[in-house]
């Protein structure tokens, strides 16, 4: 992506064309107030529709952001809030959230290389824009409160972030330009995977009149796929049990995951029998997705032991790292979601995969299931060993 720094601060104009989502980025369109049902109808906004589509579908194909999008360069600083704006209404229409989330990692990651790029001063004026304390002080040296380094800190997981390895000093935190940089992208994520409140009639008319748009969206969040082979079976995530619907829904929502949680995910569509694309699919909203890392990470737990795979961990495991959502998730906008699940409280139930096949799923069977997982993720101890181990579960 190409970014060059800039050598002089912005004027607003030009501050809210490359910083849409900021407070007051409206006043861009001065006096000419455009309703949300003119953005979607009249043909003088027939650009702005070209431009934001774009930024939609491109998210939605790298959320990671490493691709220019060309339109969007050539575009001016109205047009650049417009299609900006018309990409929330279209997100915020569309009938999941996994699209926004997925777009919000997006437009966070291409920020993120402009202000690695740009001067301290222009970077402190967008975080203190979205309501962040952050201060230049000695060289390129940025400083934070340190309840707001800890508020956007907490979702990334590089050890790099921890506050034990911050200079911290009377309350503030101090980082170089770069690791500001990558905090105030977090923020911007946070921002913009909130979706718009659109009434009732306002949402059905977008999904009306933006069908094309919100149809190429959704293939392109393909429905989770089974492998082929031998023992191969429907994957069927309605079936799956609270812990694994409730992970799937936080990457997807581009929030953090345990380690414990990501392993247990992986290891449970594989032994479910998602094929390889499919598991990694899985993390691709994750806050810190990179490809190859989970690439390497999916195919080393999946791989194990001549393909069976490490075993995912037992309920009892989940429960003690705060995975188990057996009582309901209130956070979840499916009812099914929020409400306490029956069949977690069998007594009889110890594994997820069991859940997945009293409810109808097949696990795929393996001759040999490797290790059972009673840890945080490959490399732990075995647990207790199980011949066949999901002829029981
Ligand atoms: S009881 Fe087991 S299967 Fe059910 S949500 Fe908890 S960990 Fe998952």
């Amino acid at each position: 992506m190409a970014v060059h720094r800039a050598s002089a601060p912005l004027d607003a104009r030009s501050l809210f064309a490359e910083y849409p989502f900021l407070p007051g980025a409206e006043g861009l369109l001065g006096s000419d107030a455009v309703s949300i049902r003119g953005l979607l109808d009249e043909p003088a906004y027939a650009r702005p529709r070209a431009i934001g589509a774009a930024r939609v579908l491109a998210a939605a194909d790298d959320p990671r952001a490493t691709r220019d999008i060309a339109e969007l360069e050539r575009a001016g600083p109205e047009e650049r809030y417009l299609s900006f704006l018309f990409a929330q209404i279209v997100l915020a229409a569309a009938p999941s959230s996994a699209a926004l989330r997925r777009w919000a990692v997006a437009e966070a990651k291409r920020t993120y290389a402009r202000l690695a790029a740009v001067p301290a001063e222009e970077l402190t004026e967008v975080a203190g824009r979205l309501g962040f304390g952050a201060a230049v002080v000695a060289g390129d040296r940025i400083e934070l409160p340190l309840v707001d380094y800890l508020r956007l800190s907490v979702p990334i997981r590089e050890a790099d972030f921890r506050l034990s390895r911050q200079e911290v000093s009377g309350g503030s935190v101090r980082v170089g330009r770069i690791r500001a940089a990558r905090l105030v992208q977090e923020a911007i994520r946070l921002r913009l995977a909130v979706p718009l409140p659109l009434a009732d009639d306002v949402r059905e008319r977008v999904r009306q009149q933006e069908a094309d748009l919100l149809r190429r969206l959704a293939e392109r969040s393909p429905a989770p796929v089974a492998r082929g082979g031998p023992g191969a079976a429907a994957l069927r995530p309605e079936l799956f049990p609270p812990c694994i619907r409730k992970m799937r829904r936080m990457l997807q929502a581009g929030e953090n995951l345990s380690h414990a949680g990501r392993f247990a995910l992986a290891a449970f569509l594989h032994r479910a029998g998602a094929d390889f694309e499919t598991i990694v699919d899985a993390y691709r909203g994750a806050p810190d997705f990179d490809e190859s890392i989970t690439r390497y990470q999916v195919e080393h737990i999946t791989h194990h032991d001549g393909g069976a795979g490490y075993t995912p961990p037992e309920c009892d495991t989940l429960r003690s790292h705060g995975l188990c959502f057996r009582d309901g998730d209130p956070t979840s906008d499916r009812p099914a979601d929020r409400q306490r699940d029956e069949l977690c409280y069998r007594p009889d139930l110890r594994h997820p995969l069991q859940y997945y096949r009293w409810r109808g799923g097949r696990v795929v069977v393996t001759d040999d299931p490797g290790p059972t997982s009673r840890g945080a993720g490959p490399g732990t101890p075995a647990g207790p060993g199980r011949s066949r181990s999901t002829d029981r579960r």
